[in-house]
């Protein structure tokens, strides 16, 4: 590692600085990549956040997601957040700028003690929000149910076990604000009137979701995003999201 890279010691340089692969400084690029291929994170919308602890690490704002490095992590203590609007880092790489997802990756860690968090501007969560938003009545909820990846989400917040093949999986949807900061009152409402929720739409945008680690995050973002394309299709073809077989 270059001097010039790693900074004088104020940067806090070795909290980012791991030869691990699982350390969130290494695994945040690493995940941005396979989001960006997925089409998640284009044009560096989008992001990821991983809590260790009390410790967050934080994917920057405008940074191409694809060629994201370990030194652009942002670090803060989750304990040390009183005011959001004066949020205070741990580490903050020079020359760029905290991402405005920061209030609402904090919230997943916060009120539902998630382990990380993956927003995405899919174009399949996208359309999903569309679909809602063209329909006569419940334009705020989108749900399915008697599809096998269904299984692939957790039964809610401190929960055992996960939904099953009939459960019907419930998504809120909020609406879109020009900053993405002001999105965080109607994401954390949506979070208390849907408390086993793990996702929230956000309408014309995407999707934010959260799991307590991980490995559950990713998987449930996998399997939302899958559920988003078979959504629209279904719908393409006439057929409902919702089914009474049981
Ligand atoms: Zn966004």
């Amino acid at each position: 590692m270059q001097s010039s890279m790693a900074g004088s010691e104020d940067d806090n340089h070795h909290l980012i600085r791991s030869d691990d692969r699982q350390h969130p400084a290494n695994l945040i690029p690493e995940l941005c990549r396979k989001f960006w291929s997925l089409g998640w994170v284009t044009g560096t919308g989008g992001g990821t956040s991983i809590r260790d602890d009390d410790l967050v690490y934080l994917a920057p704002s405008g940074v191409q997601k694809e060629l994201m490095k370990s030194e652009d992590i942002y670090v803060l203590e989750l304990s040390k957040q009183v005011d959001p609007k004066k949020r205070v880092y741990l580490r903050s790489p020079p020359s760029l700028k905290p991402s405005q997802c920061t209030p609402l990756f904090i919230a997943a860690f916060t009120k539902r003690g998630a382990g990380c968090c993956i927003h995405t501007h899919s174009q399949w969560a996208v359309l999903v929000t569309l679909l809602l938003e063209n329909q006569p009545a419940n334009k705020t909820l989108f749900e399915i149910n008697n599809i096998e990846q269904i299984k692939g989400f957790g039964k809610g917040y401190q929960k055992q076990g996960a939904l099953g093949y009939h459960d019907t999986l419930r998504i809120p949807v909020i609406e879109n604000t020009p900053f993405e900061e002001d999105l965080t009152e109607s994401l954390e409402a949506a979070m208390d009137m849907y408390p086993d929720t793990y996702a929230v739409l956000v309408r014309r945008h995407g999707v934010y979701v959260w799991g307590e680690t991980v490995h559950k995050a990713k998987t449930q973002a996998e399997s939302l995003d899958y559920l988003f394309q078979l959504a629209v299709e279904m719908r393409k073809l006439g057929l409902p999201w919702l089914s009474d077989i049981a």
